[in-house]
This record gives structure tokens, sequence and C-alpha cells, in this order.
């Protein structure tokens, strides 16, 4: 290793002109490896410095801050999920010890420490681009999930990781932003799939001393109804970012208000009301309560309709009239909607929401009416429930969906709302979604581009052109590297599905074959998602006999690896579930389709890690836009999708030969694109013809294109052109659809 000095024992560099500082904020953590090993270091102050690293989430996503805990003991380390806190609680104090008189733990310990902090010290894109212009721009967003890790079980899905990786990203970049949230008790149920693949829902309770999350000390009183709930606010720190959650579940509380937080979108819907009217008004409370005055708001998703009504009674309350009140609103908040689902958009009975809010509006002198016109799609309809959406796009100047198809859907959704002769002139536009690439990026994945194509894949900048190389990397180098993810898929999975069915009680054949299941060199498909029923996850057993022929094949074998959580009020989507566990059981399938229980943050990074090509069939256009596609291709993975959510500006046509099989330069389209016109009836059984047609594109492709493309191996073994394929797909889709174009697009368009 080069004998160079440790960045943070050297003076800090003079910031000599705006450019330097933007150039030293790309270079990579490494600069920071030390090779002096640090002085020896008692167990306690070990674990005081262990204790102060675990506390802030970077090591989520930062390995160089992982590594000592992995260090201290690799076994424990795993079966916490990777959860530093935990591993803290449980290590025996003989390992910490013996950890102590390592020269190579030490190292480690020092590193990450430096590493954080010059991390938090760093310049950056922000900063050197726009910090003296907009020197007053504080964001607040506002989200009812965050997922930032597996350990912390406080995500249900895609909403979740989006946000999660929205923070992520406005640290990276140091975007002046903090987000607030509600701490769940339960968090989102645990899945387990019974003998029968009917879904168990276990809802543990979380201890929140092993979570990296802290009590600020101070607490609200937020009026909801007509009583007050007290909550204390917690603080969870994602690198620069500050997370702040409340937390309802206090002795001082009665039993229902207790209930607020217990879980993630659980209960009927006047809990639910209530929990919002915590996250919305509470979440605007507990900013002032600590002093935060933020100059713009942004509402993820119509959940957090209710900060902007607090909002609204504050300017009331200092004397602004109603319609200047409305206006300054709308100068403050950002509001992205996130699903064309009908069912995804909350509504209740105007009487539940004056009662609800009762305090908040009698602060603010607004009247029923008012919360009538601006909660009503059509406000002189006497029948329409208050739509937390509309209420959203009333009192938000800046309005967006997820994906450029989602823009247009939403302009036509909302049309009504907004009282336009056309959906064109609807004042909603798209911002489309990204991933954190250094959250999902496998450490294997960014060696490989970083040595065969010379850039850093998690590098904090807004754009990483980097990608555009990845045509150039050497295919047998790149084959080397999708073996060894898929090889490390097979593991992880052959290890769950050992477990699961170890609890089911079966017995040691099937433990066997399980121990055995899937073949590392075969062609691996992988499909994960929340088994929502718009997602069609039983899509790919329609016709099981043209299916049995495809995976069936000695010369060519494919295999396909499911995974999925539905609402547990979701019976569609439950019975979803259960199709597909019958069909892992079925002779024609059995050991070419598996299921893996409990999809969450750690099966979804080995899923989008190992499998050659990742499968989306929505029905057309319900995806609003779908991120886990977007995982795949930084590893080498190949998306067959509808062109729903973002594939169609991900998907790249072949010239000349539009429709065949689907197959463009960087992937494949399933189906014919129709014309995206939003139609509810689909979603609920009138779609037969749709899913047939559908189908059969997809078998089409995977018969005549897909399968054949993968086993097309020249003399040296390689698949020539699917790793040209592959190489596209690397070089065109992670540069725009990452969280840090996204949040740049976000602090550009919508924070300055
Ligand atoms: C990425 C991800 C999602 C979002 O996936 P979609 O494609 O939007 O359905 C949901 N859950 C987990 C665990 C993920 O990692």
């Amino acid at each position: 290793m080069a004998a160079k000095k440790s960045k943070s024992t050297r003076k800090p560099a003079r910031k000599s002109s705006r450019r330097s500082s933007v150039v030293r904020a790309a270079k990579p953590v490494a600069a920071h490896r030390r090779t002096v090993v640090p002085a020896p270091i008692t167990p306690d102050d070990a674990r005081t410095q262990l204790r102060e690293l675990a506390m802030n989430l970077w090591w989520s996503w930062n390995e160089v801050a992982q590594r000592p805990f992995a260090a201290l003991d690799p076994v424990l380390w795993h079966a916490t999920k990777r959860s530093p806190l935990a591993v803290l609680a449980q290590v025996s104090a003989a390992a910490l010890s013996a950890a102590c008189e390592e020269p190579g733990f030490r190292l480690a310990l020092a590193d990450a420490r430096a590493a954080l902090a010059a991390e938090l010290a760093r310049e950056t894109w922000w900063g050197a681009t726009h910090a003296k212009k907009h020197a007053h721009v504080q964001v607040a967003y506002f989200c009812s999930e965050y997922a930032t890790h597996e350990s912390i079980q406080q995500y249900s899905g895609g909403l979740g990781v989006l946000a999660g990786d929205h923070l992520k990203s406005a640290s990276d970049l140091g975007v002046p932003l903090v987000a607030v949230g509600l701490y769940y008790r339960h968090g989102y149920y645990i899945q387990q799939f019974a003998d029968d693949g009917s879904t168990k829902v276990l809802y543990p309770v979380y201890d929140r001393a092993t979570l990296p999350i802290s009590d600020t000390g101070v607490a609200i009183d937020c009026p909801v109804g007509h009583s007050t709930v007290r909550a204390r606010i917690l603080r969870m720190d994602v690198g620069r970012t500050r997370v702040y959650l409340l937390d309802a579940d206090l002795p001082e509380n009665s039993a229902e208000d207790r209930q607020l937080t217990e879980g993630l979108y659980k209960g009927e819907p006047h809990l639910r009301m209530r929990q919002q009217v915590l996250l919305g008004v509470g979440g605007m409370l507990a900013l002032r309560a600590l002093g935060i005055a933020p100059s713009k708001i942004h509402l993820n998703e119509g959940h957090a309709a209710f900060a902007a009504i607090e909002l609204l009674a504050e300017f009331r309350a200092g004397g602004m009239s109603h319609a200047d009140a409305v206006d300054a609103v709308r100068a403050r908040t950002v509001f992205t909607t996130h699903t064309p689902v009908a069912a995804g958009h909350d509504r209740y009975g105007v009487d539940m929401v004056c009662e609800g809010l009762a305090q908040t509006l009698a602060k603010g002198g607004i009247s029923r009416e008012d919360i009538e016109s601006l909660s009503r799609e059509n406000p002189a309809d006497a029948k329409e429930p208050v739509c937390m959406t509309v209420v959203c796009l009333r009192l938000a100047s800046k309005v967006n969906g997820v994906a450029k198809l989602h823009g247009e859907v939403s302009r036509a959704m909302w049309q009504k709302a907004y009282g336009v002769r056309t959906a064109k002139a609807v004042p909603i536009t798209h911002v489309t979604n990204g991933i954190h690439t250094p959250t999902w990026l496998d450490p294997h994945a960014r060696a490989f581009w970083k040595d065969e194509c010379g850039f850093d894949a998690c590098a904090p900048t807004p754009r990483n052109k980097g990608w555009k190389r990845a045509v150039d990397a050497d295919p047998a180098a790149f084959w080397v590297m999708r073996t060894t993810l898929r090889a490390g898929l097979v593991r992880f999975a052959r290890e769950r599905l050992v477990r699961a069915a170890e609890r089911r009680g079966e017995g040691p054949l099937a433990l066997d074959e399980f121990a055995n299941a899937l073949d590392p060199a075969a062609l691996t498909i992988g499909f994960a998602r929340r088994f929502a029923t718009y997602k069609r996850a039983p899509l790919l057993f329609t016709d099981i006999e043209r299916l049995a022929k495809i995976v069936g094949d000695s010369k060519r074998p494919v295999q396909f690896i499911f995974a999925g959580k539905a609402h547990p009020r979701d019976t569609g989507g439950q019975a979803y579930a259960r199709t597909v566990f019958e069909m892992t059981r079925h002779p024609a399938l059995r050991g070419k389709v598996f299921l893996l229980e409990e999809y969450d943050m750690s099966v979804g990074r080995a899923l989008v890690s190992g499998c050659d090509v990742w499968l989306n069939n929505p029905i057309r256009p319900h995806e609003a836009s779908g991120t886990s596609g977007m995982k795949s291709p930084p590893h080498g993975g190949i998306n067959c999708s509808i062109l729903d959510g973002w594939w169609p500006e991900g998907f790249v046509a072949q010239k000349g030969a539009k429709g065949r099989y689907g197959s463009g330069t960087n992937g494949w389209a399933i189906g014919e694109a129709d014309d995206g016109a939003f139609n509810e009836a689909d979603a609920h059984g009138a779609g037969a013809a749709r899913d047939t047609r559908d189908a059969e594109s997809l078998y089409t492709i995977l018969e005549k294109s897909l399968v054949p493309e993968f086993y097309d191996r020249g003399r040296d073994g390689l698949p020539k052109k699917w790793i040209t394929r592959a190489l596209a797909s690397a070089s065109t889709i992670p540069d725009f659809f990452s969280t840090h174009r996204m949040v740049a697009e976000y602090a550009e368009k919508c924070y300055a």
C-alpha cells in the first residue's frame, strides 16, 4: 500500500478557489487510509468510540465505517443483520479486549473515525455552488416511512426506500435538509410463509436501545382531536442529514393515543388519520420546538398534508387573510405524488378531519368551508370526502410525479381538481426517481468499475459521467464479476431457504434440496417488489406448460427467484404471494422457481446484485416509477420490463428493430406501449386480455431472445452479445437514475 500520510493529520488544504473545493469533495474515502498503527486503546474507550460511529448511519453506506464492527466479531456482525449497535451490545468483554490488542482492529477503528470526521467537515457540491446564493435554504422533508438500513424496520417498501435514499444523497451532496417522520414501535410486519403458502404476520417489539436513534430530550404537545398527545422527539443521524421521529408511546398518554405510533400503515382509517395529524401538525411543531425554521417543506406523498394545514393556521393566527396565507404556504411547499392507483390516495370524511384538526383549525380561524375547498376535487360536491392529495395540490406551488410517464398520468388524473380544460394545462411536472448507488452497490461491483474503467461509482456528485466508460470494460473480467455476484446470491438464497424450511419443520430431504438449490452458473432472473396486485407477481405463471419448457431445458437452465410482501389487509396481494409459493412446489417448476421470505433491504441487495435479469411486469401505467430495476444495471444486470414507470426513460430501443421481441440495446421491453391512458378498471380484473397479451410477449422474449443470448457462448466461453447488452445497460442507466441526480434536481428546481 502506498505510504501516503493520512489526510486528517495534514493541515487542511487552503481554499484557494471554489473550484478546488469541488474537486476535493469528489475524492473517495480511501484517501483517509492510515498506515501508522494507532496507539493502544482501552476496551472502554474503544466502546465509546465505536458507539459514536454506530450512532451515525453514515456507516450504512460507507464500508470503511462498517469494518471495525465486522472485525470485532464477524459472526455476530452477520447474525445481527450488520447492526453495529447490536454487535456492541452482544460482543463479549473478552472479544473486545482481544480486538483492542489487534493492530488491524485499531487501524480500522481509527480509519473509520477519521473518515466520518472528514465527511462531517467536508465542503460539498451544494456548498460550493449554492450556499452563497441561497444561504437561507433549509428544507424540511416529511415522509411517513424511512428505509435506511435492514436493521431498522421502519419501512414497508418503495416509498420508504426512496425517502431513505433521498436523505443519504442530500447528505453526500450537502443539501441542507432535515427529515421528519414517526417512530413505530412495531415497525412494519415481518413475513413468514406457512406450509400452505399463507402469510404469517409478525409484529416484533424493537428495543430502541439497539437502534441508532437517540432522544433529543425535547417533547411536544400535539393537538389531536380535542385532546393533546405528548410526543418525544427522537433523532437519527444519516450522515449530515438529521431525521426527527415522533414517538407517542409515553406513559402520560392514553392507551388510544399511544397507538398512534404503534405500527406503520396499521389500523383503521380513524387511527390512520390521527397518525397523519401527528406526522403533519406534530412534525411542524417539533421543528418549531427545535428552533428549525424551514424555508421549504417537502411533502413526500400525501400522508403529511396536515403539515401544510398547520403552516396555514400559523400564518392566519399571525393576522394574514385566508388568501394571503394560502399563497404564503404555497410559496413554501413542495409536493411529490407517488402513485396513480386510486386506493393509494387517502380519503377521509370531512367531519372526521375537522374533528381531528379541531384545535389547529381553531388556532387559525380556519372554517369547515375552507377545509372543503382545500381538499375536494370539486369543492361544490357536498358528498366528496377530504383527499389528502388534493390538500397537497392546493397548498403546494411545486408539484411533481416521479417519472416522465407518471407526470403525464398525474396531469390527467388530477385535471378535475384544477378545473382546467386540458390535462396539459395541469401544473404537475416530474422529477424522475433514482437510487442511492452507495447504498445498493455491492463492494465487488464498485471495485470492478474502479479497476476496469477507472471511475468511482459512488462519487458524491450530482452526475457521474464515469458510467459512460462501462462499455470499455473487459468482457472476460466482467463475466468473472457477474459469476462472483451470482454465486453470492446463490449462497444467500440457500441459507434463507433452509432456514425457512427448518422453521416449517420440513424433513432432511427437503432441507438437503434447499441446501443445494439453485445453479450458480444458470441464467438467474429476479422478481422482488411489494406484492401489490397491479404488479402482477404471478404473470409469469399464465401458461405453466410453456414456462416449464423454458426453465426445463438442461442445456440452457433458467431459474427464477421471487420475493415480496403484501400489506396484511391486501387480500389480493396475499393471494398472489400464495400463488407464487405454490408454484415453487409445482412438479413442473420445482427447483427452478424459488420464493424468499421477508423481502427487506438485505434481500433486495442480494437479489439486485446477483440476478442477471430484473423482471418487472406491472399493469401499465400503474407503476409510478419503481426503483428496484435501477439497482440492477450497476451490477451488470439487465432489465426486462413493461414500458411503465421509469423504464420508458431508461430503455434504449434498437434502431430499425422496433418491437422485435422487445429487444433494445440495453434491455427488453415487454408488451406494446399502449397509449398510457389511465384506466382504473384494468386494475380489477377487466384486464384479462391484457394479462394474456403481456404474458405472451414475456414468453416470446424469453424464448427467442433472452435465454438464447445468455447461452450463446463464444470459444472463450463468454456470451458476447449478452455482455455487450449488459455493459450498455451499465453505461446508460446508473448515471441518470440516481438520487444524487434526483436530489440535485429537487435542489435546483424546488428548494433553491
Ligand atoms: C428498491 C426496493 C423497493 C422498491 O422497489 P419497486 O421496484 O419500486 O417495487 C421496495 N422494497 C425494497 C426492499 C427495495 O429494496
